[in-house]
């Protein structure tokens, strides 16, 4: 099993190559070379698997020979012990034919530890065999960061950097990244918005002789093995409503394009898949460019789904590769084309997306109005992204398919918006009780390449 380059322009990698690179060097995100494909026996021999089971059996095929059966099998059942559900990924009834997958059962609350948990463990039993260290930094709107430095604190073979907008994440998610006493962890607060923090990390990457003194590596969802994580939990909710004997549908809450492109590699494996709901929040510029073609960037407004507060969506590369009949040239221009602001879709392109994406943005007012009608009258409390995704999927409703509506972070993460709307404050789950009477620890940086590039190389190399 191979990687490519969306760009075209890199070198074929292995999948513990990919992994560890994360961006590949031509500015281009890895993708499979061919997408390996479950057969209906084969998913319908999901039935009643564990969760980690379905991860093994949904993951091996990608992985080829960089880790052994064995190896893999420990590794997974490593990264899913902390979460504090045994299904880890329970799906819940909201209404006839709507239901709601709960990815907020991990150590940070938010569906990204499914791929995080799993990216530590697998990092380091790489970085080991290797006899290698690395140094990871993220950039974060909020959740990356508390999942990365969750997963990968205390690792011998990892320093990690966080980059996080300062002012711009809520109080939960900010404490879950500043109070870990490891030193391997560092917390820093950029001056600008998530879009700051995601391109100077990529000018980091693209700093070649930086990248490489350091040993950079990448776990923002550029990284194609947390892709991979997430196309499980596809499996797993839709085989528990009748798959491959019954077609679902899915609504996803979207900003880096991350989550929801794990459902189309699902559908490409061979899982029926009706149609990929994408909902933004007032960030919309992913619900424009499906319904209009025009990828046009333009300010963020904070919103109180900040982990969607997103203009430069990395992953919509990955789909646009395959919407261009995976030529790298054309995807290489529409990037540059992008720096100067935005691009159009081609009309041929734009169908192709068509065929699969369907999408809905949610304004301020009607998530608050959408997390007060579900714990009125579904008796859920979700979150403002899940709240978006619970909006968007009821316009999207076809009577004769399942919705499966992901529900992406907990509502405790984000209890000011929750309790504005639904006057209920959601309590932070036991074990994480004590995150406000923890020191903090975090560093101010300034949006500055260079300083970014010294602080990171002085504290590394010493
Ligand atoms: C990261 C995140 C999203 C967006 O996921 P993408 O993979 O970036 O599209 C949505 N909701 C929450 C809570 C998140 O943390």
């Amino acid at each position: 099993m191979r990687y490519i380059s969306t760009r075209g322009q890199s070198p074929s990698l292995s999948f513990e190559e990919a992994m560890l690179s994360g961006l590949a060097r031509d500015g281009g995100l890895y993708v499979p070379e061919t997408v390996p494909t479950l057969s209906s026996d084969d998913i319908r021999a999901l039935h009643g698997l564990s969760y980690e089971e379905t991860a093994f059996r949904v993951m091996r095929p990608f992985v080829g020979d960089s880790f052994t059966d064995a190896t893999f099998g420990d590794l997974i059942a490593r990264a899913y012990a902390g979460f504090g559900h045994d299904a880890r990924a329970p799906l819940v009834q909201l209404a006839p034919g709507h239901f709601l997958l709960e990815l907020f059962h991990g150590p940070t609350l938010a569906f990204k530890d499914f791929a995080m948990q799993l990216i530590g463990q697998l990092f380091e039993e790489a970085l080991t065999r290797r006899g290698e260290r690395v140094c990871i930094v993220g950039a974060t709107s909020g959740d990356t960061g508390s999942a990365a430095i969750e997963a990968f604190r205390g690792l011998d073979a990892v320093d990690v950097f966080i980059l996080y907008p300062h002012g711009r994440v809520s109080e939960v998610q900010r404490r879950q990244m500043t109070t870990p006493t490891e030193t391997n962890v560092h917390a820093l607060a950029m001056d600008g918005h998530f879009d700051d923090c995601q391109a100077r990390l990529k000018d980091m990457f693209n700093d070649f002789a930086f990248r490489d003194e350091v040993r950079l590596a990448g776990v923002n969802s550029i990284n194609w093995a947390r892709v991979l994580a997430q196309v499980v939990y596809y499996f797993s909710s839709a085989v528990s409503l009748g798959a491959p004997d019954r077609t679902v549908s899915f609504t996803v809450p979207t900003g880096n394009f991350g989550d929801i492109f794990a459902g189309y590699i699902a559908k490409k494996m061979g899982l029926p898949i009706d149609r990929l709901v994408v909902a933004t929040n007032q960030n919309d510029i992913l619900h424009r460019c499906l319904t209009s073609g025009d990828y046009a960037t333009s300010e963020v407004h904070p919103s109180i789904s900040p982990s969607m507060d997103i203009q430069v969506s990395s992953n919509f590369e990955r789909v646009l590769f395959d919407a261009y009949d995976r030529d790298g040239k054309a995807v290489a221009q529409l990037m540059d084309e992008l720096k100067a602001g935005g691009f159009k879709v081609s009309q041929g392109a734009l169908q192709a997306l068509r065929e699969n994406f369907d999408s809905g943005r949610a304004s301020e007012g009607e998530t608050l109005a959408t997390i007060r009608t579900a714990q009125g009258t579904m008796g859920e409390l979700l979150c403002p992204h899940s709240a978006i995704g619970v909006k968007v999927a009821g316009e999207h409703r076809d009577p004769t398919v399942p919705m499966i509506t992901l529900a992406t972070a907990h509502p405790a993460k984000f209890p000011d918006a929750v309790e504005k709307a639904s006057g209920i404050r959601p309590p932070l789950p036991d074990r994480m009780a004590d995150l406000f009477d923890r020191p903090e620890r975090l560093t101010r940086v300034g949006n500055d390449l260079t300083a970014l590039e010294t602080l990171i190389r002085e504290r590394t190399l010493k």
